[in-house]
């Protein structure tokens, strides 16, 4: 075969070595083959093999393709991660219980406070228990806000607002 030397730029014929590299007659310089190159360059995507494969587009339109498939999936599992009222029904509970909480630490001082609280925290707790369930039934979608949120309205509905009505009972 016949080939340009990259090191001392003459041509040159050779025959390609074992090993695939060939060695330039003038300067003794050993060089690769193009072709073997090529076969050790790495695919850039390993989802780019089977696109390309199954169609006959371009490779820029494949390659298009392909840039597509992977936004597509970046934003399902962005979407997949995202859990918006599990995590309103968390954030609902929480605030709740704290909002429950603050009230009762200061009930001696300000018992109007903890009537205000108690009254609110009852609506409060089962739309925060409401949202969670519908985020723990959203089908594969991050569940551990909805989990939590559960777990803090329950808290609020069984303990926290009974206790605070006894503590209200018995303030009287
Ligand atoms: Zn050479």
């Amino acid at each position: 075969m016949t080939f340009r030397c990259s090191q001392c730029g003459k041509t040159s014929e050779a025959s390609a070595s074992v090993d695939g590299d060939i060695e330039c007659p003038h300067c003794g310089t050993r060089l690769q083959l193009p072709s073997m190159l090529e076969k050790a360059k790495p695919a850039p995507n390993p989802m780019v093999l089977p696109v390309v494969m199954a169609t006959s587009d371009t490779p820029e339109l494949a390659q298009e393709k392909v840039k597509d498939l992977q936004e597509t999936r970046k934003q399902r599992g962005e979407d997949r991660a995202s859990n918006g009222i599990g995590a309103l029904g968390f954030a609902l509970g929480l605030a709740t219980l704290l909002f429950l909480f603050s009230a009762a630490a200061v009930r001696k001082e300000m018992p109007i406070y903890l009537v205000f609280a108690s009254c609110i925290s009852v609506p409060a707790s089962l739309f925060a228990l409401v949202f969670s369930v519908m985020g723990l039934l959203r089908l594969g979608r991050s569940k551990i806000f909805s989990l939590l949120g559960v777990l803090i309205a329950g808290f609020l509905v069984v303990a926290a607002i009974p206790a605070a009505f006894l503590a209200l009972r018995q303030g009287n």
